[in-house]
């Protein structure tokens, strides 16, 4: 019998990791509160993301490689051989990138842009950027909320289709509609995310939520 909710909602959402670290509940919470003003906002989204990221690569393999330190040589460990790709979704997933790139350095940047189609309703890019070698990448796709899950399951398309084989999807906040809408449309991609909150609104938004985050992170509101 399980007895926490983000265990409860592994059996509900096979796809989905709730990230329950006491640090980032509490930074979660300090970003969903009106008050929080733009610049505390993007410090928060940046270490949330750095946090999670953390938990989203506990798998990445290690292999073993001699380190001289001042005293002796001796055998240490590093990752090995994966090529870590971030692609924020623009333009909130950019206040994703930097925390996880303090983290990961050597990760590469991608970049996708979508807008949604006035007639047929569908996400479409108007940019897409990404490294040439995809398929032996290792693909983070950053947008802090998974809302109706559209953007997520046309970003992840549209990364397939250049070649990516391996991609999660790192959120701050999911809904439990984008959780199974990107499930269905790729049952491969591990969603990480810090909340699953109750539903959306009629405009699309989650809530409780944290509003549009966006607008809160480069100040547009
Ligand atoms: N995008 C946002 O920024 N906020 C939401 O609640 C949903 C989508």
């Amino acid at each position: 019998m399980h007895t926490t909710p983000a265990l409860a909602a592994v059996d509900t959402f096979p796809t989905l990791r709730l990230v329950t670290h006491p640090l980032v509940q509490h930074k979660l919470t300090v970003l969903r509160d009106r008050a929080t003003p733009t610049k505390q906002f993007k410090e928060l989204v940046d270490e949330i993301a750095m946090l999670m990221a953390y938990e989203a690569t506990s798998d990445l393999t290690l292999e073993p490689v001699p380190v001289d330190t001042p005293l002796e040589r001796m055998t240490g460990m590093q990752v090995s051989g994966k090529k870590l790709t971030l692609v924020p979704i623009l333009r909130a997933g950019l206040g994703m990138v930097e925390g996880i790139a303090r983290l990961v350095p050597s990760a590469r940047v991608g970049h996708i842009g979508l807008y949604r189609d006035h007639d047929t309703l569908e996400p479409v890019d108007y940019y897409f950027k990404v490294p040439s070698d995809a398929a032996e990448r290792d693909f983070f796709v950053l947008d802090p909320m998974l809302a109706t899950g559209g953007s997520a399951a046309a970003a992840v398309g549209s990364l397939k289709r250049a070649g990516a084989a391996r991609i999660r999807f790192l959120c701050l906040v999911a809904a439990p509609e984008g959780v199974r809408r990107l499930a269905s449309a790729h049952p491969d991609v591990m969603v990480y995310a810090a909340a699953l909150d109750r539903e959306l609104n009629e405009h699309g938004y989650i809530l409780p939520g944290l509003g549009d985050a966006g607008d809160r992170l480069f100040g547009t509101r």
